[in-house]
């Protein structure tokens, strides 16, 4: 019988290797030979927190991670904490999602349980609704499972409930139903997540794709 001496898997934009005697961790290809990362989860979290322009990533999924490194580990268990270093629950939340125990949670709920300024996204229309996540979590690695049900592709993480970075682009694009910004050209150097702001790519995107910008 042949011997395995390697299992490989892809798991977001990571590549995993689980070998005999170590375990690897590989961010995305680039160019060039790939540095090597210490096996110390707290040093991978501040090397994947910013993208290869230096743009700091506010969703762990957003597929911007930066490429060419990796890292080594002798222990299963740091090699694990690791993993969740850069994708936060995704082993747990695959794990339950193959035993069909993963708690789901839809966006009416999330809905429900705001206060104060989040309050009014739930005002945001079913178009808008589908528009935002159909632009935001495109950008990300993880599959809502919340809103489309389904499988996960391979090397997919399920997403149990709609993010706080959802919620936020809902909030902005509830406001602007009632009071529709003019569109800007959209600029790469505004913070991802920064929806209130003209140029922000996800707000443009948004506006264009569903025609609320006002006239100009
Ligand atoms: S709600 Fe969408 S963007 Fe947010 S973590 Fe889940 S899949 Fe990603």
């Amino acid at each position: 019988m042949a011997l395995i001496e390697s299992l490989e898997a892809a798991l977001g934009q990571l590549t995993l290797i689980v070998g005999l005697d170590e375990a690897v961790i590989a961010g995305p290809p680039r160019a060039g030979e790939a540095i090597d990362i210490p096996p110390d989860p707290d040093a991978i979290r501040d090397h994947v927190r910013f993208d290869e322009q230096g743009g700091y990533r506010p969703l762990s999924g957003l597929r911007n991670l930066p490429g060419g490194w990796q890292a080594r580990f002798t222990s299963l268990e740091t090699f694990s904490a690791a993993i969740d270093a850069v994708y936060p629950l995704a082993q747990r939340h695959a794990a339950q999602f193959e035993a069909g125990t993963l708690q789901v949670t839809s966006l009416d709920e999330v809905f429900a349980r705001q206060t104060g300024r989040y309050r009014v996204a739930a005002d945001l229309s079913a178009r808008g609704r589908e528009a935002a996540r159909g632009l935001l979590c495109g950008a990300c690695v993880r599959t809502p499972v919340w809103a489309v049900g389904g499988g996960v592709p391979p090397g997919g993480i399920p997403c149990p409930e709609p993010c706080s970075i959802l919620l936020a682009l809902c909030r902005e694009a509830a406001l602007w139903q009632s009071d529709p910004p003019c569109p800007s050209p959209a600029d790469p150097d505004v913070p991802f997540a920064n929806f209130e702001e003209p140029g922000n790519q996800l707000r443009e995107a948004y506006l264009r794709a569903t025609g609320v910008a006002r006239e100009q």
